[in-house]
């Protein structure tokens, strides 16, 4: 009998970790995709081409973004992001459930293209938990930290727009609490109704 495969979208402000709390998600469910953006920024230590990121040029990026290659596609921190349109609907079509886990102002332009797609805003504790993340990286001077944390509480203000909001005050919870938001969407009527008229017409 055939499902409906979704399309989750995880996004909140940068060091909340929405990064570690998805790595989590990915050990647990097999039909669970990571769709893989690209981006502008260097590879980091470990990263591969393929599978972290798709790293690309500038002027690659804007020839993406000119042959309308992206879903979505968003300035972060100096860097450009996107993700690519075939990539996330290939994977939707070989039968998976296809997760982005980008930037608020990134999941704001999907909402308009993918009404049926579900988003999930991930929340810190507290605003001095953030702030405490952000420094426990000890990758900010004091300038872009302030910076950071003035542009988290604007990216907050978005939260009302989303379907769902997780707070991240423990990773295991928070990864438990997303997997509960997915197989509860997965079990929708809406998202299922194939699978009734399959019964009724056999
Ligand atoms: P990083 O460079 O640390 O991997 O990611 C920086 C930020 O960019 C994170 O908040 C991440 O969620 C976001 N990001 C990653 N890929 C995309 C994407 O394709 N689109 C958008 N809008 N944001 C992305």
């Amino acid at each position: 009998m055939s499902r409906n495969n979704i399309l989750i979208v995880v996004a909140g402000p940068s060091g909340v970790g929405k990064g570690t709390v998805c790595k989590k998600l990915f050990r647990h469910m097999d039909d669970l995709e990571f769709s893989v953006s690209a981006t502008t920024r260097k590879a980091r230590e470990g990263e591969k081409e393929g599978v972290n990121y798709f790293f690309v040029s500038d002027a690659k990026f804007d020839n993406m973004v000119k042959n309308e290659e992206f879903l979505e596609y968003a300035d972060v921190f100096d860097n450009r992001y996107g993700t690519p349109k075939d990539y996330v609907f290939s994977k939707l079509k070989s039968g998976k459930d296809v997760l982005l886990e980008i930037d608020v102002q990134g999941a704001v332009m999907v909402m308009q293209s993918c009404r049926d797609a579900v988003f999930i805003f991930i929340l810190p504790p507290s605003i001095e938990e953030q702030r405490n993340r952000l420094l426990s990286r000890g990758t900010e001077c004091e300038e872009q930290l302030n910076l950071r944390m003035n542009k988290a509480k604007e990216e907050i203000g978005y939260a009302e727009k989303f379907d769902y909001i997780v707070i991240n005050e423990d990773v295991d919870t928070a990864a438990n609490e997303i997997m509960s938001i997915i197989t509860s969407e997965k079990l929708k009527v809406s998202r299922n109704e194939q699978i009734i008229k399959e019964l009724i017409n056999s």
